[in-house]
C-alpha cells in the first residue's frame, strides 16, 4: 500500500461552507464520506488530492426518516450497517436492508455510507439495483440550488454521474410504495463475502390473487452494463401474466438478452449472461413466495440459490 501525498482536510458543518471550500480551493478536492471507496483510490491506485472535504460533520447529511405520505428519505450519510438493521426499512423492503448487508465486511458497513456506494458510481454497487426497482430519486445540492434526478438517468458510466465539481448528493428519496410489494436482491460473487458482485439482480412486485398474476415489475441489473440498469424486456415479458417457472424463466432470457456485460478478472461475459438469466428467473420466485423475515447471513446465504 502506498503512503500517500500530504493533502490537506476541511471538516465542515454545513453543505453550504462544504460548497464553498470546494469552489474556493478549485481542482483536485475530494468529498469523503465513509472513505471505503477514496482511501483506497488513494492509498492503491495513484489518485493524489490536492485536498479532501469531509462531509461527516454535516449533521443534516445523516439519518433514515418515514414521511408521513408513505416515502423513505435516507440522508446520503448513513452507513451500511444502518440500512441493513433500520427498522422501517426492514419491515418495508427487506431486500434493500439485505443488499446493504451484502457490502463488505461488517466493518467496513459501519463506515461505508449509501451516498458514497451510488456517488462512486461502480457499475456493481450493492444497493443501486435494489434502488432502482424502488424508483428512488437522488437530491443533489448544486451551484443552482437543489435538484432531483431518478436514480436511472444519474449515472453516465463507470465511475460518472450527473454530478459536477463541487456537487453534494444530499439524500435519496424512496417514493410511498404498496403495502404488498414484494421484492428480493440476489448478490452472485462465488466468494460469498468481502467481494464485489460478479452480476446483481433486485426485483420488486405486485401481484394479484392466489394465481400470482403479475400487475407490477421492476427488474434492475448491476454489474453488468456500464451502469446499472432497469430490465425492461424482462420487465414486459411478466406484465399481466401468472408468475411461475416457465414466465420466470422466460424474463430471465430476456433480461439475459438486454444486458452488456464484459470480461474481467472476475468473470466473462458469457458466464455472467447466463447468471443474469439464472437469478433474474430465482429472483422473480424468490419474490413470490416472500421472504421469512429478515434473515441472518448463513440462512440468507442457504436460501440465496
Ligand atoms: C474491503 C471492501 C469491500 C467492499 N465491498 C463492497 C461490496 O461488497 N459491495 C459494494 O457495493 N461496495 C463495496 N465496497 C465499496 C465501498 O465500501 C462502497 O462503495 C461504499 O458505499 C462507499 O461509501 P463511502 O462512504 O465509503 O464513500 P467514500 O469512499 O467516502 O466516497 C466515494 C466517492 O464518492 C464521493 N462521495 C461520497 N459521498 C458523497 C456525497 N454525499 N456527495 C458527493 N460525492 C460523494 C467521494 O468524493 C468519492 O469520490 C467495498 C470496499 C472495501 C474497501
Amino acid at each position: 500500500m502506498k503512503r500517500p501525498e500530504p493533502f490537506e482536510i476541511f471538516q465542515p458543518a454545513s453543505i453550504q461552507e462544504a460548497r464553498e471550500l470546494h469552489i474556493h480551493h478549485g481542482p483536485g478536492g475530494y468529498f469523503l464520506a465513509g472513505g471505503t471507496d477514496l482511501a483506497i483510490a488513494i492509498k492503491e491506485k495513484g489518485l493524489v488530492p490536492r485536498y479532501v472535504v469531509d462531509l461527516k460533520r454535516i449533521g443534516s447529511l445523516s439519518g433514515i426518516r418515514e414521511n408521513a405520505d408513505g416515502s423513505l428519505v435516507l440522508g446520503a450519510l448513513a452507513t451500511m450497517r444502518e440500512v441493513e438493521i433500520s427498522r422501517v426499512i426492514s419491515r418495508r423492503f427487506p431486500f434493500l436492508s439485505q443488499s446493504a448487508g451484502e457490502v463488505g465486511s461488517i466493518q467496513i458497513r459501519n463506515r461505508a455510507t449509501i451516498g458514497g456506494n451510488i456517488a462512486n458510481a461502480t457499475p456493481s454497487a450493492d444497493v443501486v439495483p435494489a434502488l432502482l426497482v424502488l424508483e428512488a430519486q437522488v437530491t443533489t445540492s448544486t451551484q443552482n440550488g437543489e435538484k432531483q434526478v431518478p436514480l436511472e438517468s444519474f449515472f453516465l458510466g463507470p465511475g460518472k454521474t450527473v454530478m459536477e465539481r463541487g456537487d453534494i448528493l444530499t439524500e435519496i428519496i424512496i417514493p410511498p410504495a404498496s403495502a404488498n410489494l414484494r421484492g428480493e436482491y440476489i448478490k452472485f460473487s462465488p466468494r460469498e463475502m468481502m467481494d464485489l458482485a460478479y452480476v446483481g439482480v433486485a426485483v420488486a412486485l405486485l401481484t394479484d390473487g392466489d394465481e400470482n398474476v403479475c400487475r407490477e415489475v421492476r427488474i434492475a441489473l448491476g454489474a453488468v452494463s456500464p451502469v446499472p440498469m432497469r430490465a425492461r424486456k424482462a420487465e414486459a415479458v411478466l406484465v399481466n401474466r401468472v408468475i411461475n417457472e416457465e414466465s420466470a424463466e422466460r424474463a430471465g432470457e430476456a433480461a439475459a438478452s438486454e444486458c452488456t456485460p464484459i470480461s474481467d478478472v472476475r468473470a466473462s461475459a458469457a458466464y455472467r449472461r447466463h447468471m443474469v438469466r439464472v437469478n433474474t428467473k430465482r429472483a422473480i420466485l424468490n419474490a413470490v413466495c416472500g421472504r421469512p423475515g429478515n434473515l441472518p447471513w448463513v440462512a440468507r446465504r442457504e436460501r440465496r440459490y
